[in-house]
């Protein structure tokens, strides 16, 4: 469920390459499908992935490629 906000935090992050970049590579799914580095609140379970940080991510990064602001290749 993505929050009535998230268009918003979408291009907020967008705005930050870099920062969309590391998210990308940070929050990645373990050997149980599970994010590396979230954990559900309250316990010492890592979150199901993808995880909302990785799907913000992941729509931000969509935005950047669509507005074609990539410098460079890769
Ligand atoms: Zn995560």
């Amino acid at each position: 469920m993505k929050d009535a906000n998230w268009p918003e935090l979408v291009d907020t992050i967008a705005q930050n390459v870099e920062l969309v970049g590391r998210l990308v590579v940070e929050h990645r799914p373990d050997n149980d499908g599970r994010c590396v580095v979230c954990r559900v609140a309250g316990t010492s379970l890592h979150a199901a992935w993808p995880c909302k940080v990785s799907e913000l991510a992941a729509d931000a990064l969509a935005v950047i490629r669509s507005r074609g602001a990539a410098r460079g290749p890769g």
